[in-house]
């Protein structure tokens, strides 16, 4: 899908801020945190907030060996910090224990964000070995303040009070997100339930990692291997020299050997001219984990379920979705299957519309079988090259970069929050790329600033995100210093400096973020801006990618590099056309995956105990799939069950999680729907936008803050429409069964 938020500095967050703590593993906590009668005094460069302009990190006066220490010294002093709560002798407060936990651990947060946010974009071996030092130690910290049971009686003393308090609203939200961390993590669990807990915790570790090797293995040994060259016809001399090389390194001289990839779907299958070797590719993908023997993983998927569902027992849950999902936007597993589900009548029949399509290419070239899987994305490349092909080339001359983001992205959010930028040359940056701007408001105060670092190199890890060196809070007067890392490629030395379509997409998804970041409005660092659920963080950054396209904003950057003239209506049609093509298998694959993630997780106890042997695998997936109504034949899901990394691969994983992508879609696309209803790029509505949703963090339901947006619950039509599986094709069936659909939406493009 999108580029993302960074993880790992999403971690480093909630390390050094107690109350965004992630789940840990329940562990004794009593080999920990050394009790201290002082805090010891910090040393160093990270020991103060920087002297620059909005504390913004000081790179000619930071070397990698300040980190370790630094990390050592911040975690120390952090512990004394949290020791000096627990030991404090006045009665718990919200001031002396909630908000002392919030502003607790500041030097680790300072050494922490500067530490990840070059690990991710500018690293380098020294830092890489610190990080694999540091990584577990900086989670056994985490873990041992979470599960820390004198904290948590301080904790509850407050929590159990909350009624005869006067908070605001800001400080419930704190208050209860504290409180709902530790005990997600099982501080209300008995001595016993904890032990129990325990041995389930260590029971997962040991079967997912199992789980983990098995599908690797299985992934390994599921490669095609072919005898004879003819075979592999279609594939270029290049890729069929890799696969002798592959047999050669396999102990195979002589054959050709194919390496499966995780995704049910196999990158080489559309060249292949060959139908019986595409199905035999195709074949070993789908079944290279449930062929009986050693590398099967159906048993042991069941054994998971089954235990996650015990465990959330033990924490008075009915099932594993219920608990992982404490704090997310759909907080249960119905909410996200019943959304799901209202997507699959559109879905099966465009899949069916779509098979039919590349049934009639199969008759055109002469075939006489009906589309298979295997079948599937060699015709559907076909019939996409006559339709929709873009040529790249005749694109780029209209997407210059400084141009996309200064009159661009940085004019949008002029438009629609009266934004302006001043590049800036005085701040330091960790590498001669990266640039700077100050960004004011629309009264001309300062916002924040702003790094855009675009450029792919060694040193930067793939893909986009957004992340802070600085956190806007209130409580501490600080603004939000905020960057962006892409991956383009650079332009040779002279040349001027293109980019795709793809890549000015994910130049507005990345700003989204960082507007979610400026617009903060928060007291605490842990609420603020981007500190959402996972399920609600991509939502206003897919939002931003709507003025990529929206014509008033085009014709201020898109202009050809060499004539000035403004990129071709035709062109950013063909784009969005080209959005729309093959949605009912590349949309409904992923759909399929996120239900059968969902559909194992729902499982009460009982139910999960009935899924044993290989055969009710196979069966409850199929049920679980088939029952809706997805034509599971023609269009498998992107991983079955049985090479399910993402959700059986570790301990919690992405499970219960991979709906994520589809829900923050949801309403990403409804409230584009909103905009273009409501007048489109305006400051009126950016104002709104800001006001509902930009500037709330996290620290309301999001229901709620949805519903003062747009007035009404999100709607998952408008996301079948721009993914063309409902509205603009008369075979096309309604998503909902309540009424008619409203009408069309005209799409980005919309004036
Ligand atoms: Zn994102």
């Amino acid at each position: 899908m999108k580029a993302h938020i960074l993880a790992t500095t999403a971690i480093a967050f909630a390390l050094a801020g107690c109350s965004t703590m992630q789940e840990g593993n329940v562990q004794s906590a009593s080999d920990s945190s050394p009790a201290a009668a002082a805090v010891p005094e910090a040393t160093g460069y990270f020991a103060q907030p920087s002297t620059l302009p909005f504390h913004a990190p000081d790179f000619t006066k930071i070397q990698d060996s300040d980190y370790k220490p630094a990390f050592e010294q911040a975690m120390a002093i952090h512990s004394a910090e949290i020791e000096a709560i627990k030991t404090n002798p006045e009665a718990p407060t919200f001031e002396n224990t909630i908000v002392a936990l919030e502003t607790s651990g500041q030097m680790l947060n300072r050494v922490a964000t500067v530490f990840f946010a070059l690990t991710g974009a500018n690293t380098n071996d020294t830092l890489d070995a610190v990080q694999a030092e540091m990584g577990p130690k900086l989670s056994q910290h985490s873990d041992a303040i979470t599960l820390d049971p004198v904290l948590f009686e301080r904790v509850k003393a407050v929590y159990d009070n909350r009624a005869a308090m006067s908070m605001t609203p800001e400080d419930a939200k704190l208050l209860e997100e504290t409180y709902e961390q530790m005990v997600h993590a099982g501080a209300l669990l008995t001595p016993a339930q904890k032990e129990q807990v325990k041995a389930i915790n260590s029971s997962l570790s040991e079967l997912t990692t199992e789980f983990s090797q098995k599908v690797r293995e299985a992934t390994v040994a599921g490669a095609l291997v072919v005898e004879d060259p003819a075979e592999l016809a279609g594939l270029s001399q290049s890729e069929i020299e890799a696969a002798a090389k592959l047999g050669v390194e396999r102990g195979l001289p002589g054959k050709y050997v194919i390496a499966l990839q995780n995704t049910t779907q196999q990158p080489l299958l559309p060249d292949m001219e060959n139908r019986a070797t595409r199905e035999k590719l195709f074949m070993n993908s789908v079944h290279r984990a449930d062929r009986g023997g050693a590398n099967d993983t159906r048993t042991l998927l069941a054994e998971i379920a089954e235990l996650r569902a015990k465990k959330a027992a033990l924490f008075g849950q009915p099932d594993w979705a219920s608990y992982v999902m404490y704090d997310r936007m759909a907080e249960n597993p119905k909410t996200a299957l019943d959304f799901m589900q209202q997507m699959v009548p559109a879905l099966a029949a465009t899949q069916r519309r779509e098979a039919g399509m590349l049934n009639e290419q199969i008759r055109a070239e002469g075939g006489d079988f009906e589309v298979q899987p295997w079948d599937w994305y060699r015709y559907a490349e076909k019939v996409r090259k006559a339709k929709y092909d873009i040529d790249e080339n005749a694109v780029k001359p209209y997407f210059e970069i400084t141009s996309v983001l200064e009159n661009g992205v940085f004019y949008a959010a002029n438009k629609l929050y009266g934004l302006s930028f001043k590049k800036r040359t005085d701040l330091p940056v960790y590498h001669p790329d990266v640039t700077t701007y100050t960004v004011y408001d629309a009264d001309g105060s300062e916002l924040g600033i702003f790094y855009f670092d675009p450029y792919q190199r060694p040193s930067k890890r793939g893909g986009a995100w957004m992340s802070n060196f600085v956190e806007q809070s209130h409580l501490y007067g600080t603004k939000p210093v905020i960057y962006n890392v892409l991956n383009i490629p650079k332009a040779a030395e002279g040349e001027p400096q293109l980019v795709s379509f793809d890549n000015v997409n994910t130049m507005f998804h990345e700003f989204g973020h960082a507007l979610h970041g400026f617009f903060a409005d928060q007291k605490y660092a842990s609420l603020s801006g981007t500190a959402t659920a996972r399920d609600f963080v991509e939502y206003p950054s897919q939002v931003n990618e709507l003025w990529a396209t929206y014509p008033e904003v085009l014709r201020n950057y898109a202009k050809h590099y060499q004539t000035g003239a403004t990129i071709p209506a035709e062109l950013i049609q063909k784009i969005e056309a080209a959005a729309k093509f093959n949605q009912g298998y590349d949309f409904g694959e992923v759909v399929e995956a996120a239900l059968l993630d969902m559909k194992w997780h729902a499982l009460t106890p009982q139910q999960a105990a009935a899924i044993d042997t290989p055969e009710e695998v196979d069966a409850f997936e199929r049920q679980s799939l088939e029952e809706l109504g997805l034509e599971v034949d023609l269009v498998p899901p992107r991983y079955r069950s049985s090479y399910f990394n993402h959700i059986f691969s570790s301990p919690a994983g992405y499970s219960a999680g991979y709906y994520s992508y589809l829900w923050t879609e949801m309403l990403d696309r409804d409230s584009r729907k909103w905009f273009l209803d409501n007048g489109g790029l305006t400051r009126a509505n950016g104002d709104h936008y800001r006001k509902t949703v930009l500037s709330r963090g996290g620290t309301m339901n999001y229901f709620e803050m949805f519903q003062n947006f747009a007035g009404r619950q999100p709607d998952v039509t408008p996301m079948l429409e721009a993914r063309g599986l409902v509205g603009n094709d008369p075979t096309a069936e309604p998503a909902t069964s309540d009424g008619p659909l409203p009408p069309e939406t005209t799409g980005d493009n919309a004036d």
